[in-house]
């Protein structure tokens, strides 16, 4: 009875299946990965950086900043679709650094398209999609990432400029955007009130970096960046003055999807080289993989990522439907599907690596066989990278249990 009410019972507009286009883009992008990817990944993490030629070609792909519109110099990418190129460079540099420079550039790219003054998009944005200039984000500060609120950095206007003063640490991308020219959008304090989030470019006057040597995803600088009165024009400003951390949220929506799904992306790869390994590997007269213990744990694993990577479908799904329209009406809803995933996919990915480490034995432990890559790679967004677990978790119990259930004030 209740059925027949439902005007067309079988048919809904859910749709699992990726679109001729889409798994063409997606096809294209993993044999980018194969290609070019793979055989520069431990080349990557030697030397500390992404070679020229790889950004080129990224470039060339569309690949930079690709939610950013065309008339910027992007390919005005659903999230989606940006979600599977970041599962495919995931799988592709199994370091995570090319998957952090990708998703920086998808991310905070889309936010100064979205809410920038015209003259800073066209300024900005044609170099970063064409792998001219790095554009990240500055919001931890020495005192403290997770508690945006005892901020110190302050911006005050200044006639036609914006001066700030303060200092951001852990930022990604501090070298490369000496190096190419570019800067971050940089979450200050607004005098009075709120918060102003404006693009510094990292070579302004009286702007000072300071690399920090980290364990993991060598291929992209993480360091700290002193502001002393650096002047930046108004056209800097994203959005109206007061505002910051409404798109501060915003791109951190963005980007922690973009996160998990390069999680998703080396997790597959991981339990690919893992299957690999126990089809192979002869113990006691027979393949790893007949025994119970390996092959249950894989089993698992696997069910673990599938869950995953349609959670992280979903969140990007819910990005295209509502937040990249400008419709902040199922906030909530898209809240609770970003830190669900961005939550999961990073354990996920990391149990995934570990096993098959383990799977390997002692050849697990090496640089060669280059499962420690991915180890070190994925430790970054357990243990803070766009926002720590424990953040996640306090994104999610808010939304659940409601704001008065905030542990702090
Ligand atoms: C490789 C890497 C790259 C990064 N890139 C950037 C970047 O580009 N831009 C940028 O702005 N930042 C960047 N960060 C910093 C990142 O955003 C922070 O690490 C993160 O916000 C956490 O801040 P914190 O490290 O100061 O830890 P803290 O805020 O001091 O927290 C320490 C620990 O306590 C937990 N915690 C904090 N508050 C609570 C609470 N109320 N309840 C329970 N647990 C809590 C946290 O989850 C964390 O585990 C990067 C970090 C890393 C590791």
């Amino acid at each position: 009875m209740l059925l027949a009410r439902v005007a067309s019972p079988v048919l809904t507009d859910m749709d699992f299946e990726l679109s001729d286009e889409e798994r063409a883009f997606q096809a294209a992008v993993r044999t980018f990965g194969d290609r070019v990817l793979r055989p520069n990944e431990k080349r990557i993490d030697r030397e500390g950086r992404i070679p020229d030629e790889v950004l080129r070609e990224m470039a060339h792909l569309g690949l930079l900043a690709m939610p950013v519109s065309t008339d910027y110099g992007g390919m005005g990418a659903s999230a989606i679709l940006t979600e599977l190129a970041s599962e495919e460079i995931g799988r592709g540099d199994f370091s995570m650094a090319t998957a952090v420079f990708f998703l920086l550039e998808a991310g905070w790219g889309y936010i100064l398209g979205q809410h920038g003054a015209d003259a800073a998009k066209r300024e900005v944005l044609p170099a970063v999609c064409a792998g001219k200039a790095f554009l990240g984000i500055a919001t931890t500060e020495p005192t403290g990432g997770s508690d945006l609120h005892a901020m110190r950095t302050e911006s005050r206007r200044d006639g036609t400029s914006f001066v700030i003063r303060g200092e951001k640490a852990f930022l990604s991308g501090v070298e490369e955007a000496r190096r190419l020219g570019g800067g971050h959008l940089t979450l200050t304090k607004a005098p009075g009130k709120g918060f102003n989030f404006i693009y510094v470019p990292t070579r302004s006057e009286g702007a000072t970096t300071q690399k920090f040597e980290n364990m993991g995803r060598m291929g992209i600088s993480t360091g700290a960046i002193t502001y002393r009165d650096v002047r930046v024009p108004e056209a800097y400003l994203i959005g109206q003055e007061g505002r910051g951390f409404d798109y501060a949220m915003e791109g951190f929506s963005v980007a922690r999807t973009f996160v998990s799904a390069a999680c998703v992306g080396a997790a597959e790869r991981a339990l690919e080289e893992g299957m690999k390994y126990l089809r192979e590997r002869q113990v006691f007269g027979q393949p790893l993989g007949k025994f119970e213990g390996p092959q249950f744990e894989l089993v698992d694993l696997y069910t673990q990522v599938e869950a995953v990577k349609w959670q992280c479908r979903r969140a990007a799904w819910l990005l295209d439907r509502y937040t990249l329209r400008g419709d902040s009406s199922h906030r909530s809803e898209v809240d609770r599907a970003v830190a669900s995933v961005k939550l999961t996919a990073p354990q996920v990915a990391f149990e995934c690596v570990k096993r098959v480490m383990m799977w390997h034995g002692a050849s697990g432990y090496t640089k060669d066989v280059g499962l420690e890559l991915g180890l070190r790679g994925i430790m970054s967004y357990m243990v803070g990278a766009e926002g720590g677990l424990n953040i996640m978790r306090i994104i999610l119990g808010r939304e659940l249990l409601g704001r008065d259930f905030l542990p702090y004030k």
